[in-house]
């Protein structure tokens, strides 16, 4: 079948017609231990890793390690773990420290050419004298120091003579560029920090530009894939190249496509970090997050992931994109693939008087009627039951479909029954209805009265066999549909939604004993849930991913 190719593949077919080989394709996701993945990063991670796999391609898992004040291992394993989770494979893992001794050795070179120089001025001279996008900058006083001079400067810089701020091995390239970004960048800086791979070996570091390429360059990296605010660094990421590219190497290219923005969150390691550090939320994996992590404790299976960024689409155009299409996927995956459970979160008693007492029998029920080698489970059925108290009202109008005063119901997999007498507490609150049910109505038994159609549906529990779980339902995490546009953290902070989490106890079937974490389930009627890590032998805990678009239909 022919698929429509979408404007990156188009570059890459231009590409391989004007000759270049297709061994040598290759990609790379390289993403900042700064902090742990987010859905944003699902986008990156499946264009580059759908197209290694489209062009039988190999693909470079690299870290950006170049800035030691921000990374850390742990971010370095959340990431690995969560770009597997996603089911994707990598040929090469790499780290732009790796790289280093190269980088460094590259911009001697540099600086031999008369093409970078060290500036011993303040980063807020050198700001300053950066101009305006409408204004030429200005050159430095340092801009002609001899090639000697800088070398031995730079020697110094790397063995810790001078500290942080005090010196900066700058390109020299044109302060009157209309691209900003080439007005002489910095490209190393001092840094007095431990790596955390490299620990205390280097105390300058490359800057992302000078890194970046130069990494995509050293592993032969035919397409690098960024997104779109990469645009205006393009000239310099060429301008980097040229200084040292040698013949018959594959050169590089640099091409941006359209961040994924999502509505009601922010998309931004540095922001969700914020949310962290003050605690309003548990943790990165908090199952409120948009990363990676917290999707997966909320229950998005990764399937839903990877078929909501390929709904979304590779633009080159920024667009926000609806939370509820995420909602939607996961619901189209869910549906597929869990089990059905029967699960009552606000439980209202009632007891069937013509039902024998102390009998229990077994109810046999379809584990997932979308799945056709579905297998059974088996759900006892007694006296007394439990049902959702919001299904049941003394009187109600002709569109309540559920449990009223003198109308029939059918329990799912089980009986009609027929809501005789609401008993009441002493403060007019109903604490138990009292029905009857139909013994020839048994669903699935064949007889008349078990085709007998009713109009509504319950779930139910049996009350001596039910067992009481934690269950945590969520709203969204900001009230305010698009939170990224928050001015500084203060602003981000007052866009939360206050009432985004609600835990209640509920009552399970007994099946549910045996779920262990990261069990998924429909419950019936209420919609899909998981069993989070936070589970214990004495309390199984559950989060709620996402509600069913419809309740029942008849059945
Ligand atoms: P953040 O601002 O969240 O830290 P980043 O761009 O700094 O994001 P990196 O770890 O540097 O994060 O990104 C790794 C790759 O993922 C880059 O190629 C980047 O362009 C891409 N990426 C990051 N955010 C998004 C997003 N929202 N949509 C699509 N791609 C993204
Ligand atoms: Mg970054």
């Amino acid at each position: 079948m022919l698929e429509s190719k979408n404007f990156i593949e188009q570059i890459i077919e231009e590409d391989l017609k004007k000759g270049l080989s297709p061994s040598k394709l290759k990609f790379r996701f390289p993403p900042e231990p700064n902090g742990f993945l987010h859905i944003g990063h699902v986008k990156a991670i499946c264009i580059n890793f759908s197209l290694a796999k489209r062009y039988n391609a190999p693909i470079v898992l690299r870290f950006d390690d170049t800035n030691p004040e921000k990374e850390e291992e742990k971010y370095i394993q959340a990431i690995k773990k969560d770009v597997s989770w996603l089911g994707f494979d990598w040929d090469e893992e790499r780290y732009a420290s790796d790289y280093f001794e190269t980088l460094y050795n590259w911009a001697v070179d540099l600086i031999k050419k008369g093409k970078a120089y060290i500036d011993s001025q303040s980063s807020e001279e050198i700001a300053e004298q950066k101009g305006t996008p409408t204004r030429p900058g200005f050159n430095s006083p340092h801009r002609n120091r001899l090639a000697e001079e800088n070398l031995d400067l730079f020697n110094k810089m790397k063995d810790g003579a001078f500290d942080e701020g005090t010196h900066v091995l700058r390109a020299k390239i044109d302060m009157s560029s209309t691209n900003m970004l080439m007005r002489d960048p910095v490209i190393y800086r001092v840094l007095k920090k431990s790596h955390p791979r490299t620990k205390n070996d280097w105390i300058i570091y490359p800057m992302y530009d000078w890194a970046h390429g130069e990494s995509d360059y050293i592993e032969q990296i035919s397409h690098s894939l960024c997104t779109l605010e990469f645009e205006p660094h393009r000239e310099l990421y060429d301008w980097f190249l040229d200084q040292v590219f040698e013949a018959n190497k594959i050169r590089p290219k640099q091409r941006e496509f359209a961040r994924l923005n999502l509505s009601h969150t922010i998309t931004s390691k540095r922001k969700l970090m914020h949310l962290v550090d003050k605690g309003h939320v548990s943790g990165w994996d908090d199952p409120r997050m948009p990363t990676v992590s917290g999707l997966k404790r909320r229950g998005y299976p990764p399937s839903a992931l990877v078929s909501f960024v390929k709904t979304a689409g590779v633009a080159k155009r920024e667009n926000v994109i609806e939370a509820s299409l995420l909602e939607f996927c996961a619901r189209e995956e869910l549906n597929k693939s869990s089990k059905r459970a029967m699960v009552v979160l606000d439980p209202l008693k009632i007891t069937i008087t013509n039902y024998p007492e102390g009998q229990t029998e077994h109810i046999s029920s379809e584990n997932n009627p979308e799945d056709p080698e579905s297998d059974f489970r088996e759900i006892p059925f007694s006296r007394e039951l439990f049902i959702e108290r919001e299904d049941f009202k003394p009187e109600a109008n002709r569109k309540f479909f559920r449990l009223k005063l003198g109308k029939e119901v059918r329990l799912k997999s089980a009986y009609i029954i027929r809501a005789n007498e609401a008993v009441y507490n002493d403060n007019q609150e109903i604490i138990e209805v009292k029905c009857t049910y139909d013994p020839l109505s048994k669903s699935g038994s064949g007889t008349e009265e078990s085709q007998r159609k009713v109009k509504g549906t319950l779930h139910w529990v049996s009350k001596k066999q039910a067992f009481p779980i934690e269950v945590r339902e969520y709203d969204r995490l900001f009230l305010h549909p698009s939170p990224s546009t928050a001015k500084n953290n203060d602003e981000l902070s007052q866009m939360l939604n206050p009432n985004s989490k609600k835990i209640t106890k509920a009552f399970a079937e007994p099946s549910l004993k045996s779920s262990k974490p990261g069990n998924r389930y429909q419950f019936q009627r209420k919609g899909y849930f998981v069993v989070d890590k936070d589970t214990t032998p004495d309390q199984i805990v559950f989060n709620k991913t996402v509600g069913l678009r419809d309740n029942w239909k008849n059945s």
